[in-house]
């Protein structure tokens, strides 16, 4: 009983850390892209009000904690700034906790989440941070189905972006990156359901233009996700 006991806390804490270290981690990137997306330097330590300029108290940023006491609002000018971001960071810290068993797939996650949020705000994103990592992934997942894959993906890519100009060339380490850690099928899926998200967004807002990381992070996430929750029912 005294081990069972002993599991069971032992687990509780584990989840627990890994929990707060992505609260932490999801926060932290959310506030990362704003200062880029509008255009204040990341030197700035603490973190402030974008619109009255006020620092803001450690208990000001606790993750999804903060947003929900302050009801999406300053402390100090009330200004609105959305109850949506602690929905977000609630959202992306319990993806991140289920994606942690997995580092290739967590890291990506994180990644894409800060290119997401570049992408949406600008309809352009930093891809260049991608390069270390797509080293990494081709060193260590080096078996011919990958490398196959990614350089038929950088093939198709490049005549996207250079040839037929339809889509943005910040894309392509992203779709090096997905094709690099997912099998063909996954890869396949990931992109059958940003097409369709896509496809709807284009609908519903009447316009030919879209940021497509956004998409592409949501579709693959609900590929992922779909496969773990498969998995788990089938036993
Ligand atoms: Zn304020």
């Amino acid at each position: 009983m005294c081990i069972f006991l002993t599991v069971i806390v032992s687990c509780f804490m584990t989840i627990s850390l890994i929990f707060i270290l992505n609260a932490t981690l999801i926060s932290t990137i959310m506030c990362l892209a704003d200062r880029i997306n509008h255009h204040i330097s990341l030197l700035h330590k603490r973190s402030f009000c974008l619109h009255c300029g006020h620092m803001l108290l450690w208990y000001d940023t606790i993750p999804i904690i903060s947003v929900i006491m302050l009801k999406g609002k300053c402390r100090y000018c009330q200004q609105y700034f959305g109850c949506h971001i602690a929905i977000f960071e609630c959202l992306g810290t319990i993806i991140g906790t289920l994606l942690f068993s997995n580092p290739p797939l967590w890291i990506t996650g994180l990644f894409l989440l800060f290119f997401s949020l570049e992408d949406w705000h600008d309809k352009s994103i930093h891809a260049y941070l991608l390069i270390p990592w797509l080293v990494y992934l081709i060193i260590h997942v080096h078996d011919k189905q990958h490398l196959l894959m990614t350089f038929s993906i950088l093939s198709i890519s490049l005549w996207l972006v250079f040839i037929r100009r339809a889509m943005g060339s910040g894309d392509i380490p992203v779709l090096l990156n997905l094709a690099l850690i997912n099998d063909l099928n996954g890869f396949a899926l990931t992109l059958f359901v940003t097409s369709i998200l896509a496809l709807i967004y284009l609908t519903i807002k009447r316009t030919h233009e879209l940021p497509f990381v956004p998409f592409l992070f949501i579709g693959w996430l609900i590929v992922i996700l779909s496969q773990k929750a498969i998995i788990l029912i089938s036993g």
